[in-house]
């Protein structure tokens, strides 16, 4: 755990979060901004401080938060598509820096993004 972390006081439960999914390596829950009808947050119980520290022993992680995406994105019904985003560094819009995945829906969705 980083204690100056937002996302780790979330997984320690040291600031309130409705944990819509939970299992060994993630949770999921709404975020507080939603920019969708549907707007989950599934964020990894390893503290990796963004999608730019990725390695190869991340893989299986990585790969299992987008599969918890897509089960979350089947039991909300979003039928018509969904956008998954993670948004990386400065540029890339990142105000947590601990890695998460936003899984946004129903609404379309314009490209390219702001
Ligand atoms: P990002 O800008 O990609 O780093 O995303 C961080 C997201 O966390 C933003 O969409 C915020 O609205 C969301 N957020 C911040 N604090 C909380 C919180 N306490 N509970 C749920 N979501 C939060
Ligand atoms: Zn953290």
């Amino acid at each position: 755990m980083n204690t100056d972390c937002l996302f780790c006081k979330i997984l320690a439960g040291e600031i309130p979060a409705n944990r819509v999914y939970e299992d060994e390596y993630s949770i999921a829950f709404p975020d507080i901004n939603p920019q969708a009808p549907t707007h989950f947050l599934i964020v990894p119980k390893e503290h990796l401080a963004s999608q730019a520290k990725a390695l190869v022993e991340h893989e299986q992680l990585l790969g299992h938060l987008l599969v918890v995406a897509a089960n979350l994105a089947r039991s909300r019904k979003l039928d018509k598509g969904y956008r998954v985003v993670i948004n990386t560094g400065e540029d890339g819009g990142q105000t947590v820096h601990h890695l998460h995945v936003h899984l946004l829906g129903g609404r379309p969705m314009h490209w390219p993004p702001g």
